[in-house]
């Protein structure tokens, strides 16, 4: 997986994805990071990118031209090839795990981020594919996002993972969120780890850890489970959990 990050902030980006997990990756040569100043771009003598709002109002827009031209150098660098280009936005489609799933099957993938009031509109009617937030909050800039979600995407390209099973069953995964973890030492603080992951009986421990997952999903993010794929019997287990609630 290739990302390219149009930014007017290379450093931060570059900073942020060369440590651990994806640090790692890119050493490997699983993924390669370009981070691309659109600063370079400006043909302005002082190097401005941006300037005043039509109409007025506060702060300043990125301007249309540094930011095409950025994009068509970097097709050019491509062969002509033209990835499709995430505007990181709080007015965006909010990124989860499916979306990740999604562009992970890409090949190239370009993260467009915004600074200030944002970027000229014309600009992102001729380049951008996809609007994408993180949240509905305000940040100052589309690089933390774009981070955000290139972390997220790159767990789920094949060999960045040490076991690429890991992604298989964390949250998220069939709309449930994980069930509990523990590990060394078996009492802690007086807290036990349940006897059952101490058992060495792998098919009940997957039922139990199936179980928690349902019931983790209840309490603390009921909005899941109606997309969640369970078998008859998990429903039922739901069922009863959900009784047991009502019941007090
Ligand atoms: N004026 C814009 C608006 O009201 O929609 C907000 C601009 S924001 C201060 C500057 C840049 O930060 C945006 O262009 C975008 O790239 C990025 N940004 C801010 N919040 C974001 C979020 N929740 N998700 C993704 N990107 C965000």
């Amino acid at each position: 997986m290739n990302y390219h990050i149009l930014t007017l902030f290379p450093d931060m980006v570059r900073d942020g994805l060369n440590t651990s997990i994806i640090g790692r990756a890119i050493e490997k040569g699983i993924l390669s990071v370009e981070a691309v100043n659109i600063r370079d771009y400006t043909k302005e003598k002082h190097g401005h990118v941006d300037d005043a709002p039509y109409g007025g109002g506060a702060g300043m827009v990125m301007q249309a031209a540094p930011v095409c031209d950025a994009y068509e150098a970097l097709c050019a660098r491509l062969g002509g090839r033209r990835p499709r280009v995430l505007y990181m936005t709080p007015q965006g489609q909010v990124f989860n795990q499916s979306i990740a799933r999604e562009l992970s099957k890409e090949e190239e993938l370009v993260f467009l981020c915004g600074h200030y009031e944002g970027i000229d509109e014309r600009a992102l009617e001729m380049i951008v594919t996809d609007y994408l937030s993180i949240g509905d909050y305000v940040l100052t800039g589309g690089e933390l996002p774009a981070m955000v979600m290139i972390d997220c995407i790159s767990r789920l390209v094949p060999g960045v993972l040490n076991n690429d099973l890991s992604a298989e069953i964390e949250s998220f995964h069939d709309n449930l969120l994980e069930y509990p973890q523990y590990t060394r030492p078996e009492i802690y603080e007086g807290r036990r780890v349940p006897e059952i992951l101490l058992s060495g009986h792998h098919k009940n421990i997957d039922l139990w850890r199936r179980q928690q997952s349902i019931e983790r999903t209840l309490k603390r993010r009921p909005d899941l489970l109606a997309g969640a794929r369970l078998t008859d019997k998990e429903r039922a287990y739901l069922q009863n959990l959900v009784s047991g609630e009502e019941n007090g």
